[in-house]
């Protein structure tokens, strides 16, 4: 690679910053889509309470963590107390319950990597996938939500880089590449490393929510109100920080060695994780460490032939986002 990490930024960089702050509104849901997000989850919990008293419903994922697009479908966690219950059973009695609604498409998918119900709500027009006590999501939710908080840049820059990675098609995990997930998490890894930092690290802080889930120790600073104007002493906008996610990604980063970690605030050594070499599946060829399960490497999807996809979408941006005259075009433009 004769690539070189640049640090010289193009010189009329501000002058991008209106299109990219247009597409990131225009991506933003509108406040009726929350009502109706809360009708269905009303209806869903009526439906669940008169056969399980005790349960509890969770939205998670991008309805819930503010990185949702607009006409987004929801995803919702039945939390039953029991954690030795029959997972598939209580799905297909879930389905049961629902199909006697007005609920459209209800099916019960026992065999998937995750369990869940899929449902349409022909009253709202929403779909949603109804999973069982997978908490860990519902507090990982949690915690990019809390950072989401702290400085409005991120919500920038996570929605163009997964409004980028759909349209360059590097957003589907099924073929080797990244979850919106991962892309988050390398959004607020890159934050926390900006100098001085935009975001800090909540589990490096004082532990004011803590809880403990499928027997990971959960706990991290999540008052974050008190944190509003953290990232103010740095004033870079969101074309420069797009700029320089794109860079790193595509020329600094060290692949061979490096594992971002947003628990840590900082990059991990591969060796230290143990994460040098193919094991099973876990090729780690680039390593974003679960911020709760942290032997858990988002990047594990990722193949010898995928990596590539991902590395040339990276370089692919990086020579937009230096030289293009008019970027918002080509770096959205459909593979
Ligand atoms: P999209 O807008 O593309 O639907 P999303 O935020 O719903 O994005 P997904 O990647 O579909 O993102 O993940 C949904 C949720 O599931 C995440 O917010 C996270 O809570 C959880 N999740 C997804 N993948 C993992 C994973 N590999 N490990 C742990 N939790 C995960
Ligand atoms: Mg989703």
């Amino acid at each position: 690679r004769n690539y070189r990490s640049r640090t010289e930024c193009r010189g009329d960089i501000q002058r991008l910053n209106p299109s990219f702050l247009t597409i990131y509104e225009s991506l933003i849901p509108p406040n009726e889509e929350k009502e109706k997000q809360k009708q269905l989850m009303a209806l869903l919990d009526k439906h669940v309470k008169k056969e399980w008293p005790e349960a509890r419903l969770f939205l998670y994922g991008s309805c819930a963590n503010s990185f949702g697009f607009r006409k987004s479908d929801i995803d919702v966690c039945l939390a039953i107390g029991d954690a030795d219950i029959d997972k598939a059973e209580i799905l297909l009695k879930l389905a049961d319950i629902l199909k006697s609604d007005h609920l459209e498409n209800v099916q019960a998918l026992t065999r998937a990597r995750v369990p869940i119900v899929k449902l349409m709500d022909p009253t709202t027009g929403i779909s949603c996938d109804i999973c069982v006590n997978n908490l860990l999501a519902v507090i990982n939710t949690k915690l990019l939500r809390d950072y989401s908080k702290i400085d409005v840049r991120l919500r920038q820059l996570a929605f163009i880089i997964k409004h980028w990675a759909k349209s360059r098609g590097v957003n589907e995990t099924y073929q080797g590449t990244l979850s919106s997930y991962a892309y988050v998490l390398m959004c607020i890894h890159f934050l926390q490393m900006r100098s001085p930092p935009i975001l800090p690290c909540l589990q490096e802080m004082e532990t004011t929510y803590k809880i403990n889930v499928d027997n990971v120790e959960c706990s991290y600073f999540d008052q974050v109100d008190k944190l509003q104007g953290f990232g103010s002493r740095n004033n870079e906008t969101i074309a420069q920080l797009v700029w320089g996610f794109f860079n790193y990604w595509a020329h600094s980063h060290d692949y061979a060695n490096d594992v971002i970690s947003i628990r840590s605030g900082s990059l991990v050594s591969k060796r230290a994780k143990d994460w040098t070499r193919r094991i099973g599946n876990d090729r780690h060829l680039i390593c974003i460490e679960d911020p709760f399960e942290v032997s858990h490497d988002l990047g594990r999807v990722v193949d010898k032939r995928s990596i590539r996809v991902l590395r040339e979408e990276f370089e692919r941006a990086a020579e937009i986002m230096q030289f293009d005259p008019n970027p918002c075009v080509k770096l959205f433009e459909p593979y």
